[in-house]
Parts: structure tokens; sequence; C-alpha cells
């Protein structure tokens, strides 16, 4: 018998492997990105094992040290190239079949719901154009100073749905959602429908881990 889940008064989710397939090609991105840095003979050296917005940050610091009117249309070249990665990602991908009922049934039981995401607000919206009907607090990364990894994204969600971080459940598919939920005080739930394995999961040590997201509504006390 396993013990039930919550209570919670709300629930953030991840997006991309938590509540929809997307495959990124994050490879193509960080590759497209180092050759944009190359091109401005920024060093790519230090960067290269960077996520590909943290890699982006650190070329345009490094960039504006020397020739800081060079910034913005690196940036914007950046930014090009990610989105275009990003939307065409959402174009062939799909929300989860039990992503919607999932949802709903959280916002029958008083659960307020939240998607925090590191992917740019369009390509969420190609594929689920109604996400405000099924939750109260969306925060792509065009919406955010600080994404995630950084707590400043989960806490501006909560503060969106009223809830404290011990009221809270942190829902993702990769190790940085969980380090996020642990720092911001939050329960934290590891899904093994995205690109992690579970020993990934298990060394950011999570509260819990599912095989989805869905399963947390048949476990919610
Ligand atoms: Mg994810």
């Amino acid at each position: 018998m396993t013990a039930p889940l919550g209570p919670w008064k709300a629930i953030v989710f991840d997006f991309d492997g938590t509540l929809a397939e997307l495959n990124i090609d994050f490879a193509a991105m960080r590759r497209g990105v180092l050759a944009l840095a190359s091109g401005l003979g920024i060093p790519t050296g230090p960067i290269q094992s960077l996520h590909v917005l943290e890699m982006i940050e650190a070329a345009a610091a490094a960039l504006g040290e020397n020739r800081p009117g060079e910034v913005p249309g690196f940036l914007r070249d950046a930014r090009t190239l990610v989105e275009g990665i990003e939307i065409a990602a959402a174009e062939s991908g799909a929300l989860f079949q039990q992503t919607r009922p999932l949802l709903a049934g959280l916002r029958d039981r008083s659960v307020r719901t939240g998607i925090i995401t590191r992917n740019c607000r369009s390509a969420v919206l190609t594929l689920f154009p109604d996400i405000g009907q099924y939750c109260q607090a969306f925060l792509s990364r065009d919406d955010v100073g600080r994404v995630k990894p950084h707590p400043d994204h989960l806490m501006a969600a909560l503060a969106l749905l009223g809830a404290e971080p011990a009221e809270a459940a942190m829902v993702g598919d990769h190790p940085i959602d969980i380090r996020l939920g642990r720092r911001t005080g939050t329960y934290t739930i590891g899904v093994l429908s995205g690109h992690s394995r579970r020993e990934d999961l298990l060394e950011a040590e999570p509260d819990l881990i599912l095989a989805s997201a869905p399963e947390i509504l048949q476990r919610l006390s």
C-alpha cells in the first residue's frame, strides 16, 4: 500500500518530457551558438560545456567586454536560431494524451497548477494553445528574468498560484527540475516520461519518482 500524496495547494510542472513529447535538438542549438560565437571571435573553450541559454549569456558577456555594440546583434541571431529549432520541434511534437485530463482532474480537486519551462512561449503555445483553460500560471523563459534552475522561476509561478513552497510540488523529467524544487523548498517528483534515466533523477534526490505525471492524480490524498 503506497502512501497518498499531498495534500498540495499547487503543483508546478515542467513542460518538455513532463506534459509533452518534444524532441528538441539541443546539440544542433549548441553547435549553432558556438559557430555564431566563434564567427565573432569569442573564445568558445570556456563556454562549450554550458547549457544553451547559459552559453548565449556567457558569450554575450565575453563579447560585451570589448565590443558591447555587437551584443544586441549576437543575441538576436542566437535567439532566432534557438527559437527556430524549438518551434520546429513543437510542430512535430505533441502534448501527452493524458495532459489535459490530468490538469482538469487537478482543477476539479481544487489543486492549482502551473507550468514553467526554459522553452520559448510560442513553442509551448504551438502545442498547447488552450493552456490558459487548464492552468493558472504559465511562465516560459520569455516571461521571467532568471530561468530555472534559478529559484526565481518557480517562486514567480508559486506567487501567481498563491502557494508557499511547503504547500506545493514541483514535477519534472530532468534533474534540473528536482534541484530547483529542492532549492525552493517544494516537494519534488521526478517523472520517467522524458529524457532522463531513473539513475540521473535519483542523483538529484527527488522525494518521489513516477513513470509519468498523470499518476499523481490517482495517488493524491
Ligand atoms: Mg523537461
